[in-house]
């Protein structure tokens, strides 16, 4: 294994139980699809084990020991989740079932704010997650939905004249999913704020990969999924500015997140209990700390850095097959770790096949940003995401086997 940069990777391999599984006939695989889901440290499965041996409960209820525990294995996984992205207090932190639902749930609450002749600004950038909630708040509010347009490298056109005292809300990836695109966050929320507007950044593509410091974004929110950065399925969080939080009013609603309840209303407990109903995911909270930690042990500079290595690696090793064409940026400037890539002649879907039959896995297809891939002129394409565990020589594995597919079908 060629290990270069700031992450012992062979190290880290290890911590990873999945990466030592074969498949397709034996072949070692090639996890590219960290962008869909990452795969999960022995640290992360551990903790949630030792929670459902040892403490399991409902948290916030029970009046006996184990509820105790799960009490606090809950909030201080909140603490831990606040602390890794720089919040002011643990009541920032709304724990969801992902990041779609953490932009739902804003979406949803602003539902009362807006109405004819305001504005959404959104950007053509987006994963679906950042992009149909807020054509539903247009639809429920008569607001009208406006958006930052590609460039043709998948760059954004950061319009100025499109913020104006109509604006109401900008809502901007932290990173694009399909191109690695890094929007400039902070000087898009300094005019939405200039304009008076709230600013929610969609962060499930750039929490698990950058650094990212919820004062320096100067955003209002910040969405992301614990699954995409070593955490377990079914756990994400909506970070918001406490006055912000404060303002939105309940999105599900039940029990847990009441003040009091009679048969004609209810109040309701101040966040993040408020946005919070039913017995929580504790198990997942506690993986969710267990990955945070992981990934502070390792240090996010260099989780970054280590990522812009296998990124420029990929630039060069597929801009150099001929027919290949990036979908995107093709430096490592203002980019991550995903990189969107057509074959010419053929179809992304099969392009990934093969690549599946070589122990090759990457995601084909719209990605869940398809306005964006109609910008850039395509219907479709084949990404290739990266993260802490994966090598260089797995960059060349990917390259060996898009080599491959373009022989396979005789391109
Ligand atoms: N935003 C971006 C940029 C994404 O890449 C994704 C998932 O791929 C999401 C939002 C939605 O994340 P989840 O499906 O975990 O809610």
């Amino acid at each position: 294994m060629t290990v270069t940069g700031p992450l012992d990777v062979a190290a880290i391999r290890a911590d990873f139980p999945i990466l030592s599984r074969t498949v397709r006939n034996g072949k070692p695989l090639v996890y590219l699809d960290s962008g869909a889901t990452s795969q999960k440290p022995a640290a992360v499965l551990t903790a949630e084990r030792e929670y459902y041996e040892r403490h399991n409960a409902a948290a916030h209820r029970g009046t006996h020991l184990l509820g105790e525990e799960a009490t606090e294995i809950y909030e201080g996984a909140r603490g831990c989740v606040a602390a890794f992205v720089g919040a002011a207090s643990p009541d920032e932190i709304v724990f969801t079932k992902n990041a779609t639902e953490a932009i739902n749930l804003v979406a949803f609450g602003l539902t009362g704010s807006l109405g004819p002749g305001d504005e959404i600004l959104i950007t053509e950038i987006e994963h679906h997650a950042n992009l149909v909630p807020w054509q539903r708040l247009a639809l429920r509010t008569g607001a009208t939905l406006r958006w930052f347009r590609a460039l043709p490298d998948g760059r954004l056109d950061v319009d100025p004249s499109l913020v104006t005292g109509r604006t109401k809300i900008v809502a901007v990836t932290g990173q694009s999913n399909v191109t690695g695109v890094i929007p400039p966050v902070a000087e898009i929320a300094r005019l939405a704020h200039e304009a008076g507007a709230l600013v929610l950044v969609d962060g499930a593509q750039s929490v698990p990969h950058h650094p990212v410091d919820v004062t320096a974004l100067g955003a209002d929110f910040l969405a992301f999924s614990g699954h995409k950065m070593l955490g377990p399925l079914g756990l994400g969080v909506l970070w918001g500015r406490s006055d912000r939080l404060d303002a939105l009013p309940p999105f599900l609603t039940g029990g847990s997140m009441i003040e009091v309840v009679r048969m004609e209303e209810t109040t309701f407990l101040p966040p993040p209990a408020r946005f919070e109903p039913g017995v929580p995911p504790v198990a997942q909270a506690a993986g969710l700390a267990a990955a945070i930690d992981y990934l502070t042990a390792l240090g996010m500079d260099n989780v970054a850095a280590h990522e812009e290595s296998l990124t420029a690696h990929a630039l060069d090793a597929l801009q150099a097959i001929p027919g290949v064409r990036i979908i995107g940026p093709d430096t490592t400037k203002d980019r991550g770790g995903a990189v969107a890539f057509g074959v010419a002649g053929v179809h992304p879907h099969d392009v990934g096949q093969v690549l599946d039959e070589l122990g090759v896995a990457v995601r084909t297809g719209h990605h869940c940003a398809w306005p964006l891939h109609r910008a850039l002129g395509c219907q479709a394409s084949t990404r290739a995401s990266f993260y802490i565990y994966n090598t260089h020589d797995e960059i060349e594995a990917l390259a060996d086997a898009v080599r491959y597919a373009k022989q396979f079908f005789g391109v």
